[in-house]
């Protein structure tokens, strides 16, 4: 009886202590800092995944870009255990190989700890001509002594309502990000619903320079903060790079596979008499066209259109043009509502 009573008195001193501590942090010794997806178990598996996205991604053209790197080393975890320039270079190499190995044709800002300037980048991803830009990179919070906040999160370029903003390129960051924070059992963060985010959120009316200045299509991860005490753990081993690799060429993989509406301007077809211009073209997407998200711009103006569904025509007609040289945008969404790629053409008129 004495014991029990002994022990009945300890079980609540321990209570007591325990609650009063308050634990911010719970270790377990064998804690899951990971799990490899199971088509990366083994090879066999891994390749038939790969296989799966290769009429996506045959001939497609990528730029990686690893953020940060030669004489930029300054973002580190608190420890110093990761450098952030190393984390991004290391997951953007797994990807290059995934991507090649699905007949993807990859080039890379730098494929080494060198200096890269931040506006040299968009030069050079220009220049590749492109069909996507991914600019990768990771986190660290703005308060100091935050080793909590950790997220994944994929940027765009602009935000809904402006000229510069491009819905096809949210589609990509969507499809990335979905698969990339799958992979690594982050959640989005809570400053968006699906974890993409405008650069507008964080620069407004800029947003970042990599995203403004690249005209190909673009996009920039923001894989994890290296700043949280178990995801810089988690970022210093090479088996969990590989798998954050996984989640970004599943994203892509799964995006090219799908297909997204393509534009041409049928010149043939395409006159001006009189000042009035008569513009026509051609969309196509296996899925279908869905005839109400389509949107035409003349000169950086929204402009009526007219779509000929059973010949996938778009036909804009516009009275009182100068001759010289104009803009022409086109934006149209398949019928599971994916947008074609920014499609900008200069017309010169006489
Ligand atoms: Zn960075």
């Amino acid at each position: 009886m004495k014991n029990i009573l002994l022990f009945s008195f300890l079980i609540i001193l321990f209570t007591a202590c325990s609650t009063s501590e308050k634990i911010v942090t719970k270790y377990v010794s064998d804690c899951i800092y990971y799990e490899i997806p199971t088509d990366l178990r083994d090879e066999t598996q891994t390749e038939k995944s790969i296989e799966y996205y290769k009429p996506g991604l045959t001939g497609k053209k990528i730029f990686i870009d690893p953020g940060h790197g030669g004489s930029d080393r300054r973002n580190k975890s608190e420890n110093g255990v990761v450098v952030e320039a190393d984390v991004n270079l290391r997951v953007s190499l797994y990807l290059r190989d995934f991507l090649t190995r699905a007949g993807a044709v990859v080039i890379m800002s730098r494929d080494k700890d060198e200096t890269v300037d931040l506006k040299y980048r968009s030069e050079l991803a220009n220049e590749s001509g492109a069909d996507l830009f991914i600019s990768v990179h990771h986190n660290s919070p703005g308060k100091v002594g935050d080793n909590w906040t950790n997220y994944t999160s994929t940027f765009y370029h602009a935000k809904e309502g402006y000229y510069q903003y491009e819905p096809g390129e949210h589609d990509i960051a969507k499809f990335v990000q979905r698969d990339l924070a799958y992979a690594m059992r982050n959640p989005g963060g809570l400053g968006s619903f699906d974890g993409t985010y405008s650069d507008f959120w964080i620069y407004p009316g800029d947003g970042f320079s990599v995203l403004r200045k690249t005209e190909i299509p673009a996009i920039l991860i923001e894989c994890g903060f290296h700043s949280n005490r178990v995801e810089e753990i988690r970022l210093a081993d090479e088996q969990f790079n590989k798998i954050q690799a996984w989640g970004i060429f599943k994203g892509l993989g799964k995006y090219f596979r799908l297909g997204s509406p393509t534009i041409t301007l049928l010149q043939e077809k395409s006159k001006f008499v009189n000042r009035n211009l008569e513009l026509n073209f051609l969309l196509e997407d296996k899925n279908g066209i869905d005839p109400l998200s389509i949107s035409a711009y003349f000169d950086s103006v929204l402009v009526s259109n007219t779509f000929i569904e059973d010949q996938n025509l778009v036909k804009l007609n516009i009275e009182n043009v100068n001759s010289g040289e104009h803009e022409v945008r086109i934006i149209a969404a398949n019928k599971q509502n994916i947008h074609s790629l920014p499609y900008k053409r200069k017309i010169i008129l006489k």
